[in-house]
């Protein structure tokens, strides 16, 4: 795989703002701060999304993302969270090392990251895709 700024980051080549840090696992701070303590959960070895991550990888990564959301939840008295991963390019991702974000939400702020109501349940076969799914 080739370097990332995230692996960068791992091997201390480029800076970071670190809140949280293991063998495994590294969380920093997001560049953007879409909203105030917005984190990025990686693992420390290289892997491109959760799609190739082993199990005990997806693990650590989440479990580790969970207890950093309660914990920025808490610190900055935000009213709740996204947590969210993009996994490849079609799905928005743009560094390709694995991550996690954490987004704190705030109800003063009118951020929009929402799964929209699209209409298409009128036209899919929900039992066509459950059949697929159940396979
Ligand atoms: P993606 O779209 O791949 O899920 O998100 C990548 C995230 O990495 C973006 O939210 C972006 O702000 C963040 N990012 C990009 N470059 C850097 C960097 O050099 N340092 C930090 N801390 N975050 C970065």
């Amino acid at each position: 795989m080739q370097a990332t700024i995230f692996s960068k980051i791992v091997n201390g080549d480029l800076p970071c703002y670190k809140v949280y840090e293991d063998d495994e696992v590294l969380a920093f701070l997001d560049i953007s701060q879409l909203t105030k303590g917005h984190t990025i959960v990686i693992p420390k070895i290289a892997t491109l999304s959760m799609l190739e991550a082993s199990d005990a990888i997806n693990d650590k990564v989440f479990s580790v993302a969970t207890k950093l959301a309660k914990k920025i939840v808490n610190t900055f008295q935000a009213s709740g969270c996204n947590i969210l991963t993009n996994a490849h390019e079609a799905a928005g991702q743009e560094v390709m090392h694995f991550h996690v974000h954490i987004i704190p939400r705030y109800a003063s702020e009118s951020l929009v990251i929402s799964i929209h109501k699209s209409n298409k349940e009128k036209s899919c076969d929900l039992q066509a895709i459950q059949n697929e799914l159940q396979q």
